[in-house]
Formats: structure tokens, sequence, C-alpha cells
């Protein structure tokens, strides 16, 4: 049986600084890998440049001329962690019989890429990279990311805990996940729907090697707001629930008021018309809020727009 061909794909934005780090890193871990003879010596990084604006795309260039095992596609502008990742993804689906996504900070620990290749040779066509801790990340980080799993779970998205996209895809799975082609892309919600074998490998996050983080709180908000609504209906089915519950509420609220009415006298309460008048615009708001969140999804999808653009490649 010949040794799997691995691509370890790495996504790329202004990493100038962190970037001669890690491919080093991973380049002996491929040599590792193919010491071990778990692993073919074609095993290959592609880099994909998500238009950055500092020389990130000259450092691939270089690394590339120094070492063909490093390849490198370049996004004709930015496009986002997601779909710089899913370019890389479709561009090694029919050159490797594996591939694993790593981000180019080496906060996840590359170590894990053995035990995922060794799970691979067991069988398993997926295997996702779960963090054993967060200790390394700042506490507003750690609690903003665990807020995030846990409201995304409430909404009726379910993600694999603590897994962001560290993970190994068989070419199969590879291909696969290409005739997924929502435009609204949340890998994380996506790869659980392929189903196949799928096993977990625990690691401890680091810090970056070099640079800062590109995924601030407001964009991680965006990110988690994405994932629910291209993945759930439960925010509208939440209002509609809200409802309901006022409507029979609203049931008792006409009885007691016609018993007061024939009762005794009542006085025209502008308080209490002033509040529900208040109460129930925010309601209707809200409602219209969540429906448009899902009609600007079905604006963006019935476009069909291609969800990136490859201006260079650097594969053979
Ligand atoms: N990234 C990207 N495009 C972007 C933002 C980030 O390709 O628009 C890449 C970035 O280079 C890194 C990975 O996505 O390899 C994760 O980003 P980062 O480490 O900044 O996120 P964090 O780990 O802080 O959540
Ligand atoms: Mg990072």
């Amino acid at each position: 049986m010949s040794l799997p061909v691995i691509a370890i794909v790495i996504p790329c934005y202004n990493e100038e600084e962190a970037l001669p780090f890690s491919i080093e890193r991973i380049l002996s871990i491929l040599r590792c890998l193919d010491q071990q003879g778990i692993a073919s010596s074609h095993s290959y990084i592609l880099c994909c440049n998500d238009g950055s604006t500092d020389d990130t795309w000259g450092i691939i260039k270089k690394l590339h001329s120094q070492n063909s095992s490093v390849k490198g596609i370049s996004l004709s502008h930015n496009r986002g962690h997601q779909y710089a990742l899913l370019a890389g993804l479709m561009t090694v689906k029919d050159r490797c019989d594996a591939a694993i996504s790593i981000d180019a900070d080496l906060q996840d620990d590359p170590n894990a890429i053995i035990e995922m290749v060794k799970k691979f040779n067991e069988g398993c066509e997926i295997v996702y990279g779960v963090r054993a801790s967060r200790a390394s990340d700042s506490w507003f980080k750690r609690t903003t990311a665990r807020g995030f799993y846990s409201f995304q779970k409430s909404m009726g998205l379910d993600t694999v805990y603590d897994h962001a996209d560290y993970r190994l895809m068989s070419n199969r799975a590879l291909n696969l996940l290409s005739e997924y082609g929502e435009s609204n892309l949340f890998l994380r919600g996506i790869v659980p729907l392929i189903g196949l074998k799928t096993d977990v490998v625990t690691y401890d996050r680091h810090e970056r090697v070099a640079g800062k983080s590109k995924y601030p709180l407001g964009k991680m908000l965006s990110f988690s707001i994405d994932g629910i609504t291209s993945f759930s209906a439960r925010p509208i089915r939440m209002i509609f629930i809200i409802g309901l519950i006022l409507l029979l509420l609203d049931v008792a609220m006409s009885i007691y008021v016609f018993i007061s009415y024939f009762g005794h006298d009542v006085i025209p309460g502008w308080t209490s018309l002033m509040l529900s008048v208040w109460f129930l615009g925010s309601l209707i708001l809200m409602g219209l809020g969540v429906v448009g969140e899902y009609i600007g999804k079905i604006f963006v999808e019935v476009k069909q727009r291609p969800r990136y653009a490859i201006s260079d490649y650097l594969i053979d």
C-alpha cells in the first residue's frame, strides 16, 4: 500500500511575521511524517494568500523557490478566513489523499498533525482538532469564545465544541464538501453534515508565534450570527413562540378587562396603554429584524456569485 499524500492548507492574511516560522515548523512535521513512514514524501504545504496588504505573497513565493513542497495560491482580494480556507481545500482536493487545515499563527499545536494522519491511516475520513484547554487565551477571548459556543447551541446550531478549523479531511470528504454551494460559508457547521467516519484529536492551544489576531470581538460576533442564520431557523421560531404566549396572555387579559368593565368604573389608563404600545412595537421590530436577516441570506444565495477568484497559482 502506498503512503498517503498529505496537503497542509494554511489561510494567510497579513502573516509576514508569522509565516517564515510556521512554514519551517510544518516542514519539519512533514519530514517527521516521512521518517515515521506514515505519509508520503510528496506531502506538501499550500499557503492561501487572502489578499494580504503586506509582503505575505512575496514570502510565499520566496519559500516556494527554495522548496517545492511549499506551494501557494493567492486570492484576488481579501475574502475572509473561511473563503480563503475553502479556496485552498478545493485546490488540493484532487491533488492529495487528505488535507489538513491549520492557521498560519500556529496557535493550534502542529504536533497534532501526526496524530491526525495516524487516525486517517486507521480509516478516519474527518479528524477534528479539539482544544484541550484555553489557558493561553486571554480571559476576555476565553469567555467570549465560550459564550459563542453556548449561544450557538441554544440557537440550534450544532458544532464540535472547542474545535475551530483545524481538521483533517480525506479526499472523499473534500469532494463531498465541494457539493455544498452556499455563499454564507460556515465550514464548522457544514463539515459535520458530511458524515463519514470521524474522530477527534486534542491539543493545547498556544500564543500566536508572531503578529496580531485578525479576529477581534466584532468579527467573531458577526461570524457567530452568520453561523446561526445559515444553519438554524430557531430564532424565527422563538419569535413565533413569544407571539403565541402573548396571544394566550391576551385572552386572559381580555376576560379580565370585560369583567372589570361590567363590574365597576374603569379609568382609561394612559400608562398601561403606552407601555403596551412600546412593548409590542419593540417586539414587532425584533421580529422584522430576524425575518430581515433570513431575507438577506436568500438575497445573497440566489445571486450565486462565485465564492472566490484565484488570481495566481504556484502548484507545480
Ligand atoms: N485569515 C484570513 N483572512 C482574514 C483573516 C484571517 O485568511 O481575513 C487567516 C489568518 O491569517 C490566520 C487564520 O485566518 O491564519 C486565523 O486568524 P487569526 O489567527 O487572526 O484569528 P484568531 O486565532 O485570533 O481567532
Ligand atoms: Mg490565531
